[in-house]
C-alpha cells in the first residue's frame, strides 16, 4: 500500500483538515499520480456538507485533478513516467453495460466508481478523491492533459469543462447559433468560452449586473440581467439552445420562452428543490428540456484536446489547501472567478 496524505472531512458539519489514508499499489493497468493541482467543485461542498444524504466519511473530495504520472503498471501503454495527467468525476465503471461500451461511463447502468464519495468495485473500499497528494487510477479512465495550457487552469475542465462541453456537442451548437448561458459560475464560465469558440453568439443570463464586464471578457457578445423580466419577454422565441448552469432555485419557464422552434434547453446545474416546469413554454414551438451529467472518457479526451487546440482553460484563483474552508463559504456565496483550484504542493 502506498501512505498517502490529504485533507478530509469526517461529517457533515465538521471542516476539512490533515487526514492520512492508504492508496492501493498500482496494478497491471493503473498509473500512479501525483497530484499537483485539484479544482474546488461546488459539488465537493454538497458532498462534503452532506446535502445530497449519500455522503460516506471520512471524506477527501476532490475530482478535478491534474498532475505527473509517478509510476505506471506493467501493462499501461497509453502513459509513461513523468507524462501529464488527470482524473475527473470517476475511476471505474462496470465497462459491460450498453452505456459503458458506448463510451457514455458516466451513465453506467451498475456502478459507476466515483472518483470520491463512492466505493470501488468490490462495493466496500472507499474511494479519495483529489484533495491528496497522490492517486492511483486505471488508464482506461485518466485522460491525456495537453502541456500546453497551464496546469492550475486545465484541473477545472475535468468537471466543469466536459459538464459544458458535452451538451454543446449533442445539440451540435455551433456557427451562426444564438446560445444562452444561465448563470456566470464555475458551469457558466466554461460554457461562454465554449460555445464562443464554437461560433455562437453567446448571451449570459445573470442576477448580477456586476458580472457584465466579465462575461463580455469571457467571449459573450450580450448580457441580459435577469431582474427584468420585461428583457426576457422581448427575446422571446429568439434562441435555439440554453445552457442552464444554476444550481439555485429559478424559474426555468422563463427560459424555455426563449428558445425558438424545436429549439432546447440543457440543465446541467442541480438545484435542491424540483423544478416547476409550465406545460406551455415546452408545448410552444415543440421546444424541449434536456439534462446532461458530465462526459464519458472518450469525450473528455476530446474536450482537453479541443481546449488545446482553442487555448482555453478556466479562470481560476490558486489557494493553499490550508484556506480550503474559506474558498468553500466564498464558492457558496458565488464570490470566486470561476474556479478555486488547490496547490497541492502546500499539502
Ligand atoms: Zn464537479
Ligand atoms: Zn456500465
Amino acid at each position: 500500500m502506498i501512505p498517502t496524505r490529504g485533507y478530509a472531512t469526517q461529517g457533515p458539519t465538521a471542516d476539512l483538515e490533515p487526514f492520512s489514508f492508504q492508496r492501493r499499489e498500482p496494478g497491471p493497468h493503473d498509473v500512479l499520480i501525483e497530484i499537483q493541482y485539484c479544482g474546488v467543485c461546488h459539488s465537493d461542498i454538497h458532498q462534503a456538507r452532506n446535502e445530497w444524504q449519500n455522503s460516506i466519511y471520512p471524506m477527501v473530495p476532490g475530482h478535478e485533478i491534474v498532475g505527473r504520472v509517478a509510476r505506471v503498471g506493467s501493462s499501461v501503454t497509453k502513459f509513461g513516467e513523468g507524462d501529464l495527467a488527470g482524473v475527473g468525476c470517476f475511476v471505474d465503471s462496470c465497462r459491460v453495460c450498453n452505456n459503458c461500451k458506448d463510451g457514455e461511463e458516466q451513465y453506467c447502468e451498475n456502478h459507476l466508481v466515483a472518483t470520491y464519495n463512492g466505493t470501488e468495485k468490490d462495493e466496500k473500499t472507499p474511494t479519495f478523491g483529489g484533495y491528496s497528494s497522490q492517486i492511483v487510477v486505471d488508464e482506461a479512465y485518466t485522460l491525456k492533459v495537453p502541456d500546453s495550457l497551464p496546469l492550475e487552469r486545465v484541473a477545472p475542465l475535468l468537471c466543469a469543462g466536459i459538464t459544458t462541453y458535452s451538451p454543446l456537442r449533442r445539440f451540435k451548437v455551433g456557427e451562426g447559433q444564438k446560445v444562452g448561458v444561465v448563470g456566470l459560475g464555475g458551469l457558466g464560465h466554461m460554457g461562454v468560452k465554449l460555445a464562443a469558440s464554437m461560433g455562437a453568439r453567446v448571451t449570459v443570463f445573470s442576477t448580477s449586473p456586476s458580472k457584465e464586464k466579465d462575461a463580455r471578457d469571457l467571449g459573450a457578445h450580450d448580457f441580459v440581467v435577469t431582474r427584468d423580466p420585461q428583457r426576457l419577454e422581448a427575446l422571446a422565441g429568439k434562441y435555439d439552445f440554453i445552457l442552464d448552469a444554476v444550481s439555485a432555485q429559478h424559474d426555468i419557464n422563463l427560459y424555455l420562452n426563449l428558445l425558438r422552434r424545436e429549439g432546447v434547453l440543457a440543465l446541467v446545474g442541480a438545484p435542491e428543490k424540483p423544478l416547476e416546469v409550465g406545460a406551455f413554454p415546452l408545448l410552444t414551438n415543440g421546444r424541449a428540456l434536456a439534462g446532461s451529467m458530465i462526459g464519458g472518457i472518450r469525450e473528455t479526451q476530446e474536450m482537453l484536446d479541443y481546449c488545446a487546440e482553442h487555448g482555453i482553460a478556466s479562470d481560476v484563483e490558486v489557494i493553499p489547501i490550508q484556506r480550503i474552508g474559506e474558498a468553500y463559504e466564498r464558492t457558496v456565496r458565488g464570490d470566486v472567478r470561476y474556479r478555486f483550484v488547490i496547490d497541492m504542493s502546500t499539502l
